[in-house]
Parts: C-alpha cells; sequence; structure tokens
C-alpha cells in the first residue's frame, strides 16, 4: 500500500527538526513569500529596539526576541503588512569598556596612548563580530527579520538625524551646560545619568568604613561636633556641618555635640536646638592641606537632616555630593573637589595626592586616630550604587556636563504617556512616575567611541550646534579630507568659523549618552523630513558594508509612524522607552509607540540571576541543542511577562513531554491514514470537514472553534500565557478524549473521523505556530502534504475563522470529562486499577453529563451509571474554625456536636442547616467519604460514587483487560506492524479466559487463542 503521510518517528529530536525546518524556509523562501502576500495588506508597525552590539546571543535576550518574533508572526497571518527591521546599537561604554578590557588597556590615558583611530577601528570589528554572532543565534531562534538590511546606530545617518534634533533643541532653548554634582565613574571617567542608574545592577551591597570624626568648635574649648561618614575621601573636602534646626542636640559630658535622638541614653550637660548650634566655627578635619588653606567651616541649618544613623550631624562636602552641592549655593560655601576625572587626589592635597578615593580610606581613617580626631571606626554593608558597565563603585564630583532641560516637556512628555496602551498596566504608571520625577537629560559623556556631540562653545561665549554633516562641510575651516566618518578622533579634526566672532573654534570633546542612539530611531530609520529615498542610504559612516537599509522618505514616515507597538523589558521604562518618548515629543509632539508590551527579568529555574561565575548561565547555542528553540520560545511565552521567567532544563523538560502529547496524536492519524488509505482535502479546512459527523465529532469541531477564539482572544490582547494555556487544554481533548474515545473507528477507517481529527490538528498548528513556529510548520507539512492545494508552510495559510461552536455540547462534554476524571481519581484513591471492571457508579452533579452515561461507563469500565444523590458516600462536616469561630461564639460548641453527630441538613449551594444556624460553604470544611466498598471523589459540586465490590465475573473480565495489554505489549517488544495478525497461546492457567476469546482476538488481532502454553507467546500468522 502506497503511504499517503510522510511518517512520523516515535519522538521529535527538536534540534535536528529544527535545522531541518530552517533549511527549507530557506530553500523556499517562506518569509519573503509571506511578506510578498501580506504587501499592500493592512499596516502593522513595529520598531525594534536595538540590541547591544558586544555579545553572542543570551537566552535573557532571547526572550524578547520571542515576544516580538511571535507577534510579528501572528500579525503576518492575519495579513498584516510589516516591517522587519531589526537593530544594533554599536556605540557607547557597554562596547568601549569590552575592547579596553580585550587590548589590556586599564585608563583613558592608556586608550589615548594606544590611539583612538586604532581603538575606534577595534570598537567597530567588536560590532561587527557580535551582530554576525547576534543575527546566528536569532536566525536559530527562528526569529523571522529583514537580516542584512539591520539599522546600526554608529552609522553616520543615525548620528546625523541626533545632530539635527540636538540643534532643534538647541533653537528652542533647552541645550544648556550645567556646574552640577553628578554620579561619577572614576574607571570609566565619565559621569553617570539618572536613568542609566535605574538600571539592574546599580545598586549592590558593598561595605565600607564607618567613621564617627571629631571636629572642635572654635570658640567652646573642650567641646566638638561628632560627624559620621562612610566616605573618608570626602573629609578633605569638608567644608560645613548641618543640623536639624528644631531637633534637640545635646553636650555629653565628653564634650561631644550629637542629636538627642540618636543618644536617647546618654547623659547630656547641656540641651539646645539645632537652631542654637548655627553659625558656630569648627575646625576642618583637614586644614592644613594646601587645597583647604583658608577654608571657612561653620555649622548650617538643614531641615532634612535624618535623624535615624548617624549623630544628627552631617558631614558637608559640597565637591563631593549632589546635596552638598545644593547647600553651597544656598550658605555660599566652598567648592572643594578633591579627586580628579580618575578618582585621584589632585597635587594640592599633600600626602594624599596621586591616590584614589578607595586607597585613600584606610590611610585618611589611621591619620585621623594619629590626630585624636577619629571617634569610633567600624564597618557597615550598605547598598550602593556602582558603575553599570564595570562595576566600579560611584563617586560624586563636580563637573561641567550639557543637558537638554525637561521642564516645558514634563506635561507634553506625561499627555503623550497617556495615549499609550501599557501591557502590563503597572509600567506604564512606572513611566508617569518617572517622567514626574527625572531631572534634565545629561546627555555629555567624556569617552571616545560615542556618538560625538556636534557642540562648538566659542571663547566669545556664542554655542554653535551642527546640524548636519553638509553643514559641517559649509563651516570648517580645516581637515574635512580626512574624516573618515563622524567619530572621534576624526571629527574633532575639523574645527569651524564661530558664527558670532569668527574665530576659529573646536569641538567640545564630550560624546553623547547612548541612549540618544537608540531614542532616534522611530525617525532615522523610517526617514522622518528626509527629502527623498535614498538606497542605501542607512549603510553610511561605520555602517559602510554591514547593511544595505535604505533612507526611506518622509511619506514614508508618515505611513509608519507612530509604531502600533514594540515591546522591551521593564527596565528599558527609563532607557530606551524613555529616550524614544522624549525625542519624539521634542520633534513631533507625540509618542513614538501605541502599545507596549513590557516583560520582566529571566533567571534560573531556581529563581537566582544567572552569572557566568555562578555555573548557572545557560548559553543560547547549548539550549537550541538541548532543548530545542521552540521550547525555548515555549518558556518564553508560558510566563506571564509580570514575573520573573524561571528558566532552565528543568521546565524544558516538562514542555517537551506536552510537545510529545501533540506530536502522538499526529502520529496517530498518520500511522491509521497510511493504513486506511485516507487522503485529506483542503476545502475541509475552510468549509469544515466533509460526511455525517457523530455526536464526538461535532464535539471537536467545536472545541476546535473554542481554541482558535481563546487564543484569537490571547494574542490580541497581547498575552501569550493565555495562548499557550489554551492550546495545552485543547491538545489534551484531542488527545485524551477524542482520539481515546474514537479508537475504533480509526481502525475501521471511519473517513469522517480521519477528517475531523484532521481539521482539529490543522487549525490548532495554525495557530500555535507563532508561538513555536519549527515543530508547528514541520507537523503542517506532513498533515498538509497530501492535501491538494494546500500552502506549504502554516505561515502562508493565513489565519483559520473560528467556525460555528455548540456551546451546549461543549459544556456537556466538559461535565463527562471532570466525571470521568473523578472516577478515575476514586479509583486510585481505593487502589481499584483502571483495567478492573466495576459493576455500578452513581453521579452527583454533572447533570449535562446525563446523556453521555454510556460513554462515562465505557471510559471507566463501569457497567452501570446512575444520576442522583450519592447515597453511597458519607458525608462529613466540619465547622471552620477561623471564620466560624468568632461568629458564633459559646454557641460553637453545639454545632460542632451537632455537625459530628451528623444531625444536619444539606442546603442547595452548599451551605448546611444545623442546630439552628445556617452557615455557608465557606464556614464549613466538607469531606465526602464512601461507605464500606465504595470509592468517593467529589469537586466543584460533582461527586462520584463507585462500587468497588468484586464478584467472580468481574475478576475474571479484569484479568482479560490484563491479558490483552500483555499482549499488545508484546506486539510492540516484537516491532510488529499495527495491521499484522498473530497466533496467540495462552498460559494454561489461563484456560478458564477461554469464553472470551473472540473479544481477546480482536483486540490483539489474533487468528487464533490457545491456552496450552507454559506462558504467554505470540507468532506473526
Ligand atoms: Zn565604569
Ligand atoms: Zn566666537
Amino acid at each position: 500500500m502506497a503511504r499517503i503521510f510522510s511518517s512520523l518517528p516515535d519522538k521529535p529530536d527538536h534540534n535536528a527538526l529544527e535545522l531541518d525546518v530552517l533549511g527549507r524556509w530557506e530553500q523556499e523562501q517562506t518569509f519573503d513569500r509571506l511578506r510578498e502576500q501580506n504587501r499592500g495588506g493592512p499596516r502593522f508597525s513595529f520598531v525594534d529596539g536595538p540590541v547591544t552590539a558586544n555579545k553572542t546571543l543570551a537566552v535573557h535576550t532571547a526572550w524578547g526576541r520571542t515576544l516580538k518574533d511571535v507577534f510579528q508572526r501572528y500579525k503576518a497571518l492575519c495579513g498584516f503588512d510589516q516591517r522587519y527591521q531589526n537593530g544594533f546599537d554599536c556605540q557607547g561604554l557597554w562596547i568601549e569598556v569590552g575592547v579596553e578590557r580585550e587590548l589590556g588597556l586599564n585608563s583613558k590615558r592608556e586608550i589615548e596612548e594606544y590611539g583612538l583611530a586604532e581603538f575606534a577601528r577595534k570598537c567597530r570589528e567588536k560590532v561587527i563580530w557580535s551582530a554576525t554572532e547576534l543575527t546566528r543565534g536569532s536566525k536559530r531562534l527562528g526569529q523571522w527579520m529583514d537580516w542584512g538590511n539591520d539599522y546600526f546606530t554608529f552609522s553616520d545617518t543615525n548620528i546625523e538625524y541626533i545632530w539635527r534634533f540636538l540643534k532643534l533643541q538647541h533653537a528652542q532653548g533647552r541645550l544648556h551646560k550645567g556646574h552640577r554634582s553628578t554620579e561619577w565613574c572614576p574607571r570609566c571617567g565619565t559621569s553617570i545619568s539618572q536613568h542609566e542608574l535605574s538600571q539592574s545592577g546599580v545598586y549592590q551591597d558593598k561595605t565600607d568604613p564607618s567613621l564617627y570624626v571629631r571636629l572642635p568648635l572654635r570658640d567652646r574649648p573642650g567641646e566638638s561636633l561628632v560627624v559620621w561618614t562612610t566616605t573618608p575621601w570626602t573629609l578633605p573636602a569638608n567644608v560645613a556641618a548641618a543640623v536639624k534646626p528644631d531637633a534637640e542636640y545635646i553636650l555629653k559630658p565628653n564634650g561631644e555635640w550629637v542629636a538627642r535622638a540618636l543618644e536617647p541614653d546618654a547623659t547630656a550637660e547641656r540641651t539646645v536646638l539645632g537652631a542654637e548650634l548655627v553659625g558656630l566655627e569648627y575646625d576642618g578635619p583637614y586644614d592644613h592641606l594646601p587645597a583647604v588653606e583658608g577654608t571657612e567651616h561653620r555649622v548650617i541649618p538643614w531641615e532634612d537632616v535624618t535623624l535615624d544613623e548617624g549623630t544628627g550631624v552631617v558631614h558637608i562636602a559640597p565637591g563631593c555630593g549632589g546635596e552638598d552641592f545644593e547647600l553651597s549655593k544656598v550658605h555660599g560655601l566652598r567648592v572643594l573637589t578633591p579627586v580628579d576625572e580618575s578618582g585621584r587626589f589632585y597635587d594640592e592635597y599633600g600626602w594624599l595626592h596621586g591616590l584614589s578615593a578607595a586607597d585613600a580610606a584606610d590611610q585618611i581613617t589611621g591619620d585621623l586616630a594619629e590626630r585624636g580626631r577619629l571617634v569610633a571606626s567600624t564597618q557597615i554593608v550598605h547598598r550602593y550604587p556602582h558603575c553599570w558597565r564595570c562595576d566600579t563603585p560611584l563617586i560624586f564630583r563636580i563637573t561641567d556636563d550639557w543637558f537638554i532641560g525637561v521642564d516645558d516637556l514634563r506635561q507634553p512628555l506625561l499627555d503623550a504617556n497617556a495615549t499609550v496602551e501599557w501591557t502590563p498596566a503597572y509600567m506604564g504608571k512606572r513611566m508617569d512616575d518617572w517622567l514626574r520625577n527625572m531631572g534634565d537629560w545629561n546627555i555629555s559623556r567624556r569617552r571616545y567611541y560615542g556618538l560625538p556631540l556636534p557642540i562648538y562653545e566659542c571663547g566669545c561665549g556664542h554655542v554653535t550646534v551642527v546640524g548636519s554633516k553638509a553643514e559641517l562641510a559649509e563651516r570648517a575651516v580645516s581637515g574635512l579630507d580626512q574624516l573618515e566618518e563622524l567619530r572621534r578622533p576624526w571629527v574633532d579634526e575639523v574645527p569651524i568659523r564661530c558664527e558670532a566672532c569668527e574665530e576659529t573654534v573646536r569641538r567640545i570633546p564630550e560624546v553623547g549618552d547612548v541612549w540618544l542612539d537608540a531614542g532616534i530611531v522611530p525617525f532615522s530609520t523610517l526617514g522622518w523630513e528626509s527629502p527623498e529615498w535614498v538606497p542605501q542610504g542607512y549603510a553610511t559612516g561605520a555602517a559602510k558594508g554591514l547593511t544595505t537599509a535604505d533612507l526611506p522618505d518622509h511619506a514614508y514616515w508618515e505611513q509608519w509612524f507612530p509604531a502600533d507597538w514594540v515591546s522591551e523589558m521593564r527596565e528599558q521604562i527609563r532607557l530606551w522607552f524613555y529616550s524614544q518618548l522624549f525625542m519624539s515629543v521634542a520633534l513631533v509632539g507625540r509618542a513614538p509607540f501605541q502599545k507596549v508590551l513590557g516583560y520582566e527579568k529571566m533567571l534560573d529555574e531556581q529563581g537566582r540571576e544567572m552569572h557566568g561565575s555562578w555555573g548557572n548561565m545557560i548559553e543560547a547555542q547549548d539550549a537550541f541543542a538541548r532543548m530545542g528553540a521552540d521550547v525555548i520560545r515555549w518558556q518564553g511565552a508560558a510566563q506571564p511577562p509580570n514575573q520573573a521567567l524561571l528558566f532552565g532544563f528543568g521546565p524544558a523538560h516538562e514542555i517537551r513531554r506536552k510537545l510529545l502529547t501533540l506530536w502522538n496524536s499526529a502520529r496517530f492519524l498518520v500511522d491509521y491514514a497510511n493504513i486506511g488509505g485516507w487522503t485529506p482535502s483542503w476545502d475541509d479546512l475552510a468549509a469544515g470537514p466533509a460526511g455525517e459527523l457523530q455526536p464526538l465529532d461535532r464535539w471537536l469541531v467545536s472545541r476546535t472553534s473554542a481554541f482558535v477564539e481563546d487564543a484569537t482572544a490571547g494574542y490580541e490582547s497581547w498575552w501569550t500565557p493565555n495562548v499557550v494555556r489554551a492550546f495545552e487544554a485543547f491538545v489534551d481533548d484531542v488527545s485524551n478524549w477524542y482520539i481515546r474515545r474514537t479508537r475504533r473507528r480509526f481502525w475501521d477507517g471511519d473517513e469522517t473521523a480521519f477528517a475531523v481529527l484532521w481539521y482539529a490538528l490543522v487549525q490548532g498548528l495554525r495557530v500555535i505556530s507563532p508561538v513555536m513556529p519549527f515543530l508547528a510548520d514541520h507537523l503542517w507539512r506532513v498533515l498538509t502534504e497530501p492535501a491538494e492545494g494546500a500552502p506549504d508552510s502554516a505561515f502562508l495559510a493565513g489565519w483559520p475563522e473560528a467556525a460555528e461552536r455548540d456551546d451546549a455540547l461543549l459544556a456537556e462534554v466538559a461535565d463527562v470529562r471532570r466525571v470521568v476524571e473523578l472516577g478515575r481519581q476514586a479509583r486510585a484513591t481505593a487502589g481499584v486499577k483502571l483495567r478492573q471492571p466495576l459493576r455500578a457508579m452513581v453521579v452527583e452533579g454533572a447533570e449535562l453529563a446525563r446523556s453521555h452515561a454510556d460513554e462515562i461507563a465505557e471510559e471507566l469500565r463501569v457497567k452501570a451509571v446512575s444520576f442522583g444523590a450519592v447515597d453511597a458516600s458519607e458525608l462529613r462536616v466540619r465547622p471552620n474554625l477561623p471564620v466560624l469561630g468568632p461568629k458564633l461564639g459559646k454557641e460553637l460548641a453545639g454545632v460542632r456536636a451537632a455537625l459530628e453527630s451528623g444531625a444536619f441538613e444539606e442546603l442547595a449551594g452548599g451551605g448546611f442547616r444545623v442546630a439552628g444556624h445556617e452557615l455557608a460553604p465557606e464556614e464549613v470544611l466538607v469531606e465526602r467519604q464512601g461507605k464500606e466498598g465504595f470509592a468517593v471523589a467529589s469537586a466543584d459540586s460533582v461527586t462520584v460514587a463507585l462500587d468497588t465490590h468484586l464478584d467472580e465475573e468481574l475478576v475474571r473480565e479484569g484479568r482479560v483487560y490484563d491479558l490483552i495489554h500483555a499482549v499488545n505489549s508484546l506486539r510492540k517488544e516484537a516491532g510488529l506492524e499495527l495491521t499484522d495478525r498473530i497466533r496467540l497461546t495462552i498460559p494454561a492457567d489461563d484456560a478458564d479466559l477461554l469464553p472470551h476469546s473472540d473479544w481477546i482476538a480482536r483486540e490483539t488481532l489474533a487468528v487464533s487463542v490457545e491456552a496450552n502454553g507454559p506462558q504467554l507467546s505470540i507468532a506473526k500468522a
């Protein structure tokens, strides 16, 4: 007999199958044909957030990529025309610091000695390597993107768009230089902005010295203030001590002044309000250092002094802290900045010069002790900010940075965010909180491989912001011929002429915050205000040769902006989502996206962060090989995005087991259809299965419609866990109900049964294909190949229409399945195996199952099923004490006794009347127990009771079932085909089973049954 379907092996080898499907998609150009098919259809605009190109694909990144791909595939199946442009983030500290490490460079000085041009080339190489790796990994994951037409943020085009943005901000008066105290990374030698501080991993536990230091009061011999600090390196920069004006301070017998609240038990020689200490002068801790000479130290008032730690007297060093710096402006304090860019003391700090902030701690502590200034010294573990890239503890420094003012944009930003639909909704509220509280955007970094800020600050005071390459060429005094890219060092060699005074002026050396690079993407990649379509217009500067992306024209931007949907992890609220929103509101006054799907973190299966050094990191390559991309995707799609994903091989194993149920159902159809010579018809898919449908067939068709509707609703609400859950329930119904109940019909070659099962499986595959494209498309190919007219990929088949559904029938079968499930539970509890037939069963509740009594009987191997009150069960009702105790008080004892003696009446709805009280269902604990000889199970107001008495005939039938099971196991072991006939010999001891030999023969395909063997044996007939 010619095979109709390609047969399927016992179980899928996910890795091999997926590589095979990838090859087929490539060869058959499936993705290109899909895009062609949807061209001109309704638009769905997705904009990809750029991935930092400094690494290979990590499983963390795979979660986000899965979600993006799931929804792009879903929308494509629904016929939407889409953009599939992947993006790479190619500049900034991530890239630089990685290259620095690889080159063994340890400071900015060493980078400059190495040479900026060569350093820039190395950074570019790193990006190319990573982009290649990320592309390879993403393809393996099954992500369909327009690979090769990616955008790279280091292209001149992207840079020029940011230049234009900055020029416009300058024209609107938002761009300014600020003299501020900012968080500073001494290793990277640059300030860190507010939104960078919000990245995960920034705040870590750190052990620091905890010093109590004495500051002698000038005009009060023997009296000192005591201040507390965890940053000894800031003490040389001390200029003031702050007290809370309305708090009480005490003078202790040893002459130390502290806040009463912090030493409530200390003896006080005097008690005063903080206000009375204000203005007193004291000797600073390092007055003898040249830099500090002549500095006046005094007590200042400060409402924000906290009284829950320290001494209530706060050491103020305006050059080393944000609040301190603000106080210096209010009180006219001197600002001492003790350390340079690399966090080392300046020369004027005497013996400290050249020491790093960290290294100085011990020496300062020792020095203070020697000079009798140290009251106490211990250690403290506290949360402390670290550089998000290199993990160095941050310090505060006063610097001149460039900022974009936010005050006039704050309300428009909030208004724009109000138009965005966030999933999960709380992430939108986080954005609101951030927008209400964020400060000006610090856009300058003192680094090398980044966006060159086009700011030219002339000695005459005039600031020119250059808005494009053409404008630079026009204003340039020299150096244009050596301008390889819009990048350091080349761009620094192109000075311009000042607009105001005609003098030559150089670019400021700073580069831009990397979030400018990513935030401009909805403009720079879509051709905003681009007068014409420029083929390969994105392949400029450093991106040359890496992509063939066009720069579209403005009409294109009008079509594709704003994005219908974007998706990134929660952390991006203050990063990419923010920078895009900011730039978009500043440029065009509206949000750049309409819907957002955010998701939480990925952790290991025990809920810990994954770290290379902890040995729990899973490499993507390893995950592909050992679990397969479908299973990785399944973990990501099944996970509610509002909770962390616990990713690992354990959950993967569980998923593979579930997918095997689907596989087995498809294999069942294939095997029996090949035997029965059944061929599917493509028309059945749209019109519904042909033939005379039996009730169970009609149920499966309805069940399929219900699944299509449930899953569609899941996709439409951007909530993949609902899609996955719906699919799991559907596969369970197909396999454990339809196939189980219909097996015989397949064996008999019933064409309708084939058509119905085929219909359900093929529709199911279409609907789940966005989540697990490989297995779905592989099975699609196997199941539809024989159907003339079927597309060669599920992805070319469009989205299924849900057919009509019979809700009454669905509810009936749901009740039947509930009863059967309870029946199995009851058997398990009573230790009666499923193969043992029983006489009778009573079902209470589950009224809808009444017309299916025969099916229930057959499923549970019970001779008779009746519906009615389960009098075979004993009801035990106990008071739910935490609820009833307070309600009944001393009457509880009487109620409890009545319940115990069974003197109660059960009410409709699950309540009880007892001893003059009516008790609600939640006020009691109900247990149903079988009377002697009955097995009972109960859930959701359905109770079943099985009569477990066995007579001789029942025992014999049980043995027949055991025998049939044993024979079929032997058939499998012997490698027989499903159609092979056998000669069966059973042990002589089992001769009493021979009256059932017809039954045995039918179930085992035996042509003869003899009971003369020493043991069970079969032979091919
Ligand atoms: Zn750093
Ligand atoms: Zn000038």
